[in-house]
């Protein structure tokens, strides 16, 4: 049997403060996703960390028997797939029991978080990816390299009544 499970996470791409991370700004210095832990970074830091790519925003189904998860390409109630956001980020956690905030505790402990999720790469003691905003200056880029799901989104979750018909959007990998 199957349930739908977790679009989650995050963070702030509807303020875009990229001086918070100061990546396009040329320096000497190592930017702070290189210097700092995820638990000593400021929360502006933190914040600017995501991407905007919008993956942890698709809803997922979970094969309650195995633990497997399945991705599908349906988005979240609060997901605004034109704008690639979350349409009401300060209050997601109250209006959407299963949006988990992302923290340095549980970046390390959620297996499904994409490959490319900046907060999983620091975890894992990796760099950022070029397309990135805080390496390429450029909110943009994460849509331009075909990283982000914008306009990759099928249906809102306020379309589908039961778990069921989230198997018609299933996708085949991690988008
Ligand atoms: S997957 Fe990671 S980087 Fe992408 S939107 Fe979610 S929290 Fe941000
Ligand atoms: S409530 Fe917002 S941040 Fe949370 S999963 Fe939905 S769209 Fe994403």
């Amino acid at each position: 049997m199957f349930f739908v499970w977790c679009k989650v996470a995050f963070r702030a791409v509807a303020a875009l403060d990229l001086e918070a991370g100061g990546g396009h700004i040329p320096t000497m210095e190592k930017p702070f996703w290189k210097t700092k832990t995820l638990e000593a970074m400021s929360p502006a830091e933190w914040e600017s960390l995501c991407d905007g790519c919008g993956k942890c925003c698709l809803s997922k189904l979970e094969d309650e028997d195995t633990g497997e998860i399945y991705w599908t390409s349906v988005g979240c109630r609060l997901f605004n797939a034109d704008t690639c956001r979350c349409s009401d980020y300060a209050n997601r956690l109250a209006r959407v029991p299963d949006c988990v905030g992302l923290t340095p505790q549980n970046v390390r402990t959620i297996t499904w978080l994409p490959r490319t999720c900046a907060y999983r790469l620091v975890a894992e003691g990796q760099d950022l990816y070029w397309w990135h905003r805080l390496v390429s200056g450029n909110a943009e880029t994460v849509h331009e390299a075909g990283i982000s799901i914008r306009g990759r989104v099928s249906a809102s979750e306020t379309e589908l009544a039961e778990p069921d018909d989230y198997f018609g959007h299933l996708l085949d990998d991690e988008p």
